[in-house]
């Protein structure tokens, strides 16, 4: 197959990180027989400095007109100046926006040979983490009207939390296609004893159930679903919630697995071109010293072989490089246990690249 993809290396540990991805993609194009073309879209604080916009036209273009998007991450303290409409950050909502991405996703899993950088009690993490939070990214109330006004003397905030139909419908969809594809049980996390928002998010998550007969639906509360995350997070499989929610449930599932440098996440609208990146920043403390660790990216690589490109063998491929790696005992310094070997973000590149 032959796939273009918009490249956004970004700022800080962004440019390492992605070019260790972009070579694990070569070495699974070589082995799979794909062409895969790398388009640059500068993005960020770095663009501000050579465009003075934090996404030029010319990369939203590049990026609507590749098959998908990789992205390191954007931001630091150089541009923490600017004025808010103008941040680096700017240009990433502006792309979420521009390329309509409803729809996130973000796997918890834990590599066993990092089970000790698990913060769970050794028999709950020995039990294993794999689960995915689907999350609605772009309605509820961070998207709601928000206002501030002066009511008997005191100052009053109100932010608006709207869900319609559609949009729980959709995202709700991807949660049962992606459950068919692993262990076939969706949990729907909501505060369906409170909020009206919620009363419809489980009657519409329990209408679109219907359509997806083989896949088991259970409803959780949102105070017990961060509850069992640490009680015992081997009954998920996939989690699909609202926006406000999902940010700080998937914040939750990424801490229980060990490192921030592991984590990758996908950003999906219709079709089939997504956004994949870590879910970490720009980490400017270790940027340019070739001690970031680029798993987290590489693994976004992977998720968009699988998602985006229908090549699950190849997305296998890269996970289990990821795992043979960790396995021979290499380790990023914030992965670094003892018995492990220390290398840089380069090294970690190659060492995964060679196990493809
Ligand atoms: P951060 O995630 O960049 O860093 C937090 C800590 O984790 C730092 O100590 C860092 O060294 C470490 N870390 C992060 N990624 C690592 C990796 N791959 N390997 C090893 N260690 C890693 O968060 P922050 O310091 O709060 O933010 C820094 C900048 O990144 C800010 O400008 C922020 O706005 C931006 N940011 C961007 C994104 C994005 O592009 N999607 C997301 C979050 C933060």
């Amino acid at each position: 197959m032959n796939k273009t993809i918009a490249i956004i290396k970004g700022d800080g540990i962004g440019p390492e990180i992605v070019t260790e991805a972009m070579g694990v993609l070569d070495a699974v194009a070589a082995k799979f027989g794909h062409t895969f073309t790398y388009r640059d879209a500068p993005m960020g604080g770095n663009a501000i400095d050579a465009f003075g916009v934090p996404l030029p036209d010319s990369s939203l273009e590049t990026c609507l007109s590749s098959d998908s998007v990789l992205l390191g991450a954007v931001g630091g303290p150089k541009w923490d100046s600017q004025p808010s409409a103008n941040r680096p950050e700017r240009g990433l909502l502006k792309l979420r926006a521009a390329m309509g991405l409803y729809t996130n996703v973000r796997p918890a899993r834990m590599f066993s040979d990092l089970s000790a950088a698990c913060p769970l009690r050794p028999d709950i993490a020995a039990r294993g983490i794999d689960f995915v939070v689907v999350r609605e990214l772009i309605g509820g109330v961070y998207f709601g009207e928000h206002s501030t006004e002066e009511v008997d003397g005191e100052q009053k905030a109100t932010d608006i939390m709207a869900y319609s139909e559609h949009e729980i419908r959709r995202v709700a969809h991807v949660a049962f296609q992606m459950a068919r594809k692993r262990r076939k049980r969706v949990t729907s996390i909501d505060k369906a004893n409170v909020l009206d928002t919620s009363r419809l998010w489980r009657k519409t998550v329990t209408e679109v159930a219907r359509e997806y007969p083989d896949v088991e639906l259970l409803h959780m509360y949102v105070d017990n679903a961060a509850m069992q995350i640490v009680r015992d997070p081997s009954q998920f499989d996939v989690i699909v919630t609202e926006n406000l929610f999902g940010d700080i449930l998937s914040d939750e599932a990424s801490q229980i697995t060990g490192s921030i440098g592991m984590i990758p996440s996908s950003s999906m609208g219709e079709g089939t071109r997504g956004l994949y990146e870590p879910i970490h920043g720009s980490a400017p403390d270790i940027a340019g010293q070739n001690k970031a660790n680029p798993i987290g990216t590489i693994l976004a690589a992977a998720m968009m072989l699988r998602f985006s490109f229908d090549m699950a063998a190849e997305a296998d491929a890269i996970e289990a490089a990821v795992d043979a790696a960790l396995k021979a005992g290499f380790r990023c310094g914030d992965i670094l246990q003892t018995g492990g070997t220390l290398v840089g973000c380069r090294e970690m590149g190659e060492a995964i690249r060679s196990r493809i």
